[in-house]
Formats: structure tokens, sequence, C-alpha cells
């Protein structure tokens, strides 16, 4: 249904041309120009580029080889090491010193990047590729993950945030192949969290509406990036990336905090995920970061995710990273698989569903 009022989201971008002579196939200087296109996030007002790449060029990592190294190594996720060395919760946090869900077991990070972390390790296989999780599998991951988070939030009320985070395969930063994803929580903010919490709030002062809805329905309307809906999570692709592969966002609409979703809202989350893997798996793209954000009220804030691919880079046989000074000394992403096509593919991949089930 389309709303009566103008919507106030603004989609910034101009493409402006980069000059040089360059040479053409029989080595002949020839004028070009290389268009570069500049974006603004409308929530936030950051910056990025995006350089299209082709995505023919992506080179599928050797997952054969990457298995058996990592089998060489000793794993302590597999069992039966997992519950014999990795620690326990207190008491006063969970009695049992565990959280099990299904095959998912949860445990305390032992290095903690927060007041409270904890490591939900989602099963006993050791190396399980991207087209065989299951929607079981990963729904149970979160909701242990929900579990902690519930819980901590319960024994101390200053915990005003957190969020559920997975790295899967080593380019994503994930030291363990071995599946498993972090609760993280505690008493300050990301750079991040605070920037999109800030704005957030700003926009519904601004323009006393909430932007998470405004930007969903504008994008329902342009479908430029929308993807699909499934149950009451809805999908998308960020205008402006926070990785270089482009994001796929999750909207969970009406709800501020992850810890708020329903068994039923995790399941559709999992079974939009498998559908991503669907489509990385086709893009040779077999790595990614993803994760929750949470706000305390959803008249501002709605609660939502990320997932962006990660690739030792595509085109270099040294295994080169995908990040560069642009992103870690500047700031600034360069985009180079555009979040329009990125929708496109995932569309597609949505339409089809990971069970032959089709998404609305
Ligand atoms: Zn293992």
């Amino acid at each position: 249904m389309k709303s009566a009022r103008p919507n106030p989201i603004e989609f910034r971008r101009e493409i402006i041309p980069s000059r040089m002579l360059k040479r053409d196939a029989s080595g002949n200087l020839v004028e070009s120009a290389v268009p570069l296109e500049f974006r603004l996030d409308p929530l936030t007002g950051r910056s990025c580029r995006v350089v299209p790449f082709s995505p023919e060029r992506i080179i599928r990592p050797d997952l054969a080889d990457l298995e058996k190294r990592s089998r060489e190594l000793t794993c302590p996720f597999c069992p039966p090491l997992l519950e014999q060395i990795t620690p326990k919760f207190t008491p006063a946090l969970f009695p049992g010193g565990n959280i099990r869900v299904g095959k998912t077991y949860g445990f305390p990070n032992s290095g903690p990047y927060d007041v409270y972390g904890a490591v939900f390790v989602m099963s006993d296989r050791h190396f399980v590729r991207l087209d065989e999780f299951t929607v079981g599998t990963v729904r149970d991951a979160l909701l242990a993950a929900q579990t902690y988070l519930r819980r901590v939030r319960t024994i101390d009320p200053q915990v005003n945030y957190h969020f559920v985070a997975w790295n899967y395969m080593p380019p994503s930063g994930g030291s363990l192949v071995h599946p498993h994803v972090q609760s993280n929580a505690g008493y300050f903010p990301t750079n991040y969290q605070r920037q999109i919490l800030d704005a957030s709030d700003r926009y519904f002062e601004e323009k006393g509406t909430n932007f998470w809805s405004d930007l969903l329905e504008q994008e329902k309307q342009s479908g430029e990036r929308y993807v699909g809906r499934i149950g009451d999570t809805y999908w998308l692709t960020g205008f402006v990336p926070q990785g270089r592969l482009s994001d796929v966002i999750t909207i969970f609409p009406g709800r501020s905090s992850i810890t708020e979703l329903s068994e039923k809202d995790l399941h559709d989350f999992a079974s939009g995920l498998l559908r991503v893997f669907g489509y990385l798996d086709r893009l040779n793209l077999l790595s990614f970061n993803m994760s929750t954000y949470s706000g305390t009220s959803a008249k501002s804030f709605w609660a939502h995710a990320r997932l962006t691919p990660r690739a030792t880079l595509l085109y270099s046989p040294i295994e080169t990273s995908d990040q560069f000074y642009y992103q870690i000394l500047q700031d600034e992403n360069i985009c180079i698989l555009p979040p329009e096509f990125a929708a496109g593919r995932l569309k597609k991949q949505f339409s089809e569903g990971p069970d032959g089930q089709s998404a609305k």
C-alpha cells in the first residue's frame, strides 16, 4: 500500500569520471573516462564509492585444501574437546554452566571483547559448507545466542548494547572454521552502533517517523534493492554498503531488539540466511561477516542485521585481503559489487528458496 505522504529518505549518488590516457589492444594511448560513483548513506551521511568489478573474475576458493589444512590443527570446538576444555558460565548467569539448543553448545568466550561474551558452536561437524547448513542448525544457534542476551539483560539491567555476530571462514577474520556464532553485550556501544542509534533518534525527532519504516517502504516501492519477505523478516541490500561486496540487510519491523524476536522470527531469519548462502555460493563468495543491531525503542529504531561477503581478493592468486587503506585508515568503503546487482541476484535466489519454497 502506498503512503499518502512523500517519503523523506533521499538516496544521494553522483557519478564523476576520472580521466586518463589508456592503452588500447594495440598499445596506443586513447583518452578514456572511468566512471566513479559517490554515494551518501541516507541515515548516517557516511559516504562510499562504487567502482564495479566483473563478478566473473571471482575465483572460487579451494575449500578441500582449506578443510585439509584445518584438520591438521587441533580444533577446540570438535568433540570431545569442546566440552572438556571450554569455560563455563558462572552459576548466577547459567546454573548449568552452558547453553544447549539442539546441537548448539554455548559457553563464555575465554577472550571476551565486552563485559559479557559467549561463543555458540553450531554443530559437532568440523567443516560445514554453505550449502550444507540447515534452517534448524542456524535457527538453534540464533536461539541460543538470543537466550544468552535475554539472560544477561535480566541479571544486569545496565547492559544496553549487544549483538549477535558470525564470522564464517578465514577471510572474515574467523580463526576457526568450525561453525560458531558469538554474542557480545555491555555498557558501551561500538562506533557503528552509536552512529546508527543517534542518527535514528535524530531522524525521529526531525521528521516524526521511524527511519527503518520509511526505508523499508521506499525500498519496496522502488524495488531497486528490495529482495523479499519471509514471515515478518524483510530483506534488501544496503544503498551504502559497509563491505566491499555489498551488504544484505534483514529488517525486523516493530521490534527494537533482537531479544524481542519470536522463535518463528528466528526460523524465518535462518531460512532467509540459507537463501543468502545460496546466492553467495553461486558467486563463489564463500566467507562472510554478519551482525545484528538492536536499540531500546521501536519508535525510532528497528532491529536489523547486516551480512557482508568477505573474500581473499577475488582475482589475486596471492591471497590479497579485501580490505586496504581506504577501509582501514580512511574509514571509506570502496564497493565493487553494486547493491542493485546484488539485489537482482538475491531476488532470484529468494524466488527459488533453499528448499523449493518461494519467499513472498
Ligand atoms: Zn572442529
